[in-house]
């Protein structure tokens, strides 16, 4: 994913290399090119401005330390300041002292969210949890199916809706009746019940913004209280995340990002503009179709991998 971006910053950085000392002039251009290498990512505007001042500030008053020449300190100053627009540590998932925790799924249609039940289904089983994915897309058709099949593969449990009734059963094949706010609450009854510890709520999506996605997505949230709501965005999308992560941060609001299809080719931009412009902290990156292509989203890793 982060090829064209990785090539570019590398290239900038060099041409700094086997300099004794660096010129105000010198730090102009580098970050001109860090800034054009940004931009052509399609990272958003208003990040690159910020991201650039402050390298030039650092850059232009730093101290040359007896460790590191000129040109090292300038790697090291755009790797921090990576690293902070990509979160800084790693955010991890706060679990509800008293479970079940509730992790609601909410996004675009076709972001990756069912994909992703199964995937965080299977990662909270290797970390010794008890998952119940609960089935509340009942708009797209055959999204309580597919939701059934990850659950399968990942060998965690579904709750579906019942045909006909809108009450959830746990393993039966729902159709698409019945309304997805009473499927979450019934969902989180059933795992207190039968004592499942996390609960994660998919959530239906549409191809577009729009109120009423909104609404019932703030009501599925006000019905289930979640420890987490994680905003599940298509890296692929480029600048349009930005705005769709805007527009949910307003519309229901959200504690985390989950970046998808980070396995694309697509240029990043979204990766490095997400967390600034919603100041939520990317938790997962999800890197293809198998459930173990998936991740804790780490920023110190991320900037490495692209610093190359
Ligand atoms: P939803 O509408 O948000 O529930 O999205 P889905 O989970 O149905 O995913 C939409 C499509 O993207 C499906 O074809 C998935 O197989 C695919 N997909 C999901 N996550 C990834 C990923 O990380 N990488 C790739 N390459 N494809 C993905």
């Amino acid at each position: 994913m982060f090829d064209s971006l990785s090539d570019r910053l590398t290239g900038a950085l060099k041409d700094l290399r086997g300099k004794g000392r660096l010129s105000d002039a010198d730090i102009d251009r580098t970050c001109r090119e860090i800034r054009l290498a940004l931009l052509e990512a399609d990272v958003s505007l208003p990040v690159v401005r910020a991201f650039i001042a402050r390298i030039k500030e650092r850059a232009k008053g730093a101290e040359v330390s007896a460790a590191l020449n000129p040109a090292q300190t300038v790697v090291k100053i755009v790797n921090e300041e990576l690293i902070g627009i990509l979160g800084g540590e790693t955010r991890r998932v706060r679990f509800a002292k008293n479970p079940p925790t509730v992790i609601m799924l909410a996004g675009l249609q076709g972001a990756g969210k069912t994909t992703l039940a199964g995937k965080l289904g299977n990662w909270l089983k290797q970390q010794g949890h008890t998952p119940l994915l609960v089935a509340c897309d009942l708009q797209r058709p055959g999204a309580v199916s597919q939701l059934q099949i990850v659950g399968e593969r990942a060998g965690v449990p579904v709750f579906a809706p019942h045909p006909g009734t809108g009450v959830g059963g746990e393993g039966t094949l729902g159709v698409t009746s019945g309304d997805p706010v009473s499927v979450a609450r019934a969902g989180v009854e059933e795992a207190k019940a039968k004592h499942y510890d996390v609960v994660v709520i998919d959530t239906a999506g549409r191809l577009g913004i729009d109120a009423e996605l909104m609404k019932q997505a703030s009501d599925i949230r006000d019905a289930t209280t979640p420890d987490e709501v994680l905003f599940v965005v298509d890296a692929m999308i480029g600048q349009d995340a930005v705005t769709t992560a805007e527009a949910f941060a307003d519309g229901v609001g959200f504690t985390g990002v989950v970046l998808t299809k980070l396995d694309g080719d697509a240029r990043g931009g979204a990766a490095l503009s997400v967390r600034e412009v919603t100041g939520q902290p990317i938790m997962f990156a999800s890197s293809g179709e198998k459930l173990e292509d998936f991740d804790v989203f780490h920023p110190d890793r991320m900037a490495s991998r692209i610093l190359g």
